[in-house]
């Protein structure tokens, strides 16, 4: 392999021949030189190659330049030198020149100027190729890196839970269905045998691998997955996505404050790796994208996170009646516009508020002794609201039984879940963190189609 630009950038390499390969962002002439950036997705920075003018008089160059357009790959022969220019330390004293891939100028969609965001969505393939979707790569690519950090140094073992699910206990959200029978002969014969399935029963993909890291929870006390979780709920939002990536840790023998104090740790690891190790990205982003981006996560990487209850925040919302799309009322499912409205306007940054009325959150969350809500804890964040949605769970098994038939589930498709309260339960917490909207946190983008290389959302399944 050879060096990176990246590498390059950073080598001690001055003096001595290099070979750069990579796409061709731009390419300039002056009187008495010729300028090309090249880029290769390791960083941000191009490298920049520059040639005699009088190249252009070599029969074996002119050729090769000709070809040399915005988004061919090439390969540049020269010297790594100390760049007289300002904007970058070094650069290559260039020699030869070779088109590897020509990308044509009338037909390749990403030419210098600026592209919207929603044309590159309809060119997933290419828009890495982009400042933007590099760099969203790249902080994608380091903070996945930093949630396995984070875990394996405190501890936690990461379990990997099924994609496939036929216990139908989850609850968390519309399902996509699994199936190998064949729709179109259904449709004619009117009747569905689930006996015939697959798997004999229906099957459905996840959309949370909680229920199942419960029971290693269960075992080996400090688990994690992170893994894609599958929502088909119809919602076309630039918040939510029908296939995202969800990281949940459950720990035993924790309660709720163990549970806030793990997300509030969690969070601010991702951040200042963000910060420390994304810095070049994370400026463009400040420049491009979200102006104030790196003060602001600077300041939760400093500071605290507010705390409220439910009923606080509801009453604190009371009072701003009519500046939102839906009044608030003790009961309700807190809107995003309230969320926003929260952690934006009322404490000005991370917020977590904690116990929901039992009726708008999940049959497993435990109990409180008022009888009306739950200990259970969500993470919001200015600019989309709810980053982080957790709970102690309900490890007293009459309790959870009385809730499960209170609810009108079958308690027989509960049977495992309800054997770990059984046998050596113990209280026991967790949370779910999107992956996703991490990286709107952290990047700024506004639109989590693109934090993920490949969205997929309603009628959107492209590439
Ligand atoms: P919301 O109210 O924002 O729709 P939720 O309460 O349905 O989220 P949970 O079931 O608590 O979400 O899931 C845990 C976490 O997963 C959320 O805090 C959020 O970060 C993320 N998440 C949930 N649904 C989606 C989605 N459709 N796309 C991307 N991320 C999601
Ligand atoms: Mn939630």
């Amino acid at each position: 392999m050879i060096p990176t630009v990246k590498e390059l950038l950073h080598s001690d390499k001055e003096g001595q021949p290099v070979t750069v390969k990579g796409w061709v962002r731009t390419k300039r002439q002056t009187k008495s030189a010729i300028f090309l950036e090249i880029n290769d997705g390791s960083c941000m920075a191009n490298i920049q190659c520059v040639f005699d003018q009088d190249k252009l008089a070599d029969p074996a160059f002119a050729p090769e330049f000709e070809r040399t357009t915005t988004g061919a790959s090439v390969a540049v022969e020269g010297v790594l030198v100390a760049s007289p220019g300002s904007g970058q330390k070094l650069e290559v004293k260039a020699s030869g020149l070779r088109v590897i891939g020509e990308a044509p100028v009338d037909s390749y969609p990403l030419q210098k100027k600026a592209h919207s965001l929603e044309f590159l969505r309809e060119i997933a393939h290419l828009r890495p190729r982009t400042n933007t979707f590099g760099a969203v790569a790249r902080v994608r690519n380091r903070m996945a890196f930093a949630v396995h950090q984070f875990f394996q140094e405190r501890g936690f073992d990461y379990v990997h839970t099924p994609l496939i699910t036929a216990s139908d206990a989850e609850g968390a959200g519309a399902m996509f269905q699994v199936t190998t029978l064949d729709l179109a002969r259904i449709a004619s014969e009117g009747k569905v045998d689930y006996d015939a399935d697959f798997f004999g029963k229906p099957a459905f993909l996840t959309v949370s691998g909680q229920l199942n890291v419960e029971t290693y929870c269960q075992a080996l006390n400090r688990v994690y997955t992170f893994g894609p979780t599958f929502r088909a709920e119809n919602s076309n939002t630039t918040r939510h996505l029908s296939e995202f990536w969800m990281i949940e840790p459950e720990v035993a023998f924790a309660e709720l404050e163990d549970d806030i104090a793990l997300a509030r740790d969690f969070i601010l690891h991702l951040v200042k790796t963000a910060l420390a190790d994304c810095a070049e990205d994370l400026a463009f982003f400040d420049a491009r994208v979200q102006p104030g981006l790196i003060d602001d996560l600077t300041k939760v990487a400093n500071g605290s996170f507010s705390r409220m209850t439910y009923t606080e925040a509801v009453a604190e919302l009371e009072k701003h009646k009519g500046v939102f799309e839906f009044d608030p009322y003790w009961g309700c499912d807190l809107q995003s516009e309230h969320e926003k409205f929260l952690t934006e306007k009322v404490v000005g940054g991370p917020l977590v508020v904690t116990d929901y009325p039992k009726d708008i959150k999940a049959f497993y969350m435990k109990q409180n002794d008022d009888g009306k809500t739950v200990a259970a804890m969500d993470v919001l964040v200015p600019r989309f609201g709810e980053i982080i949605g957790g709970s102690e769970r309900e490890w007293r098994l009459d309790l959870l039984q009385k809730r499960i038939a209170e609810l009108g589930l079958k308690e027989e498709n509960y049977r495992w879940y309800l054997d770990l309260r059984r046998f050596g339960s113990t209280p026991h917490a967790g949370f779910g963190l999107g992956f996703e909207r991490l990286l709107l946190y952290v990047t700024g983008m506004t639109n989590i189609r693109d934090v993920i290389p490949f969205p997929r959302a309603p009628r959107q399944a492209d590439f």
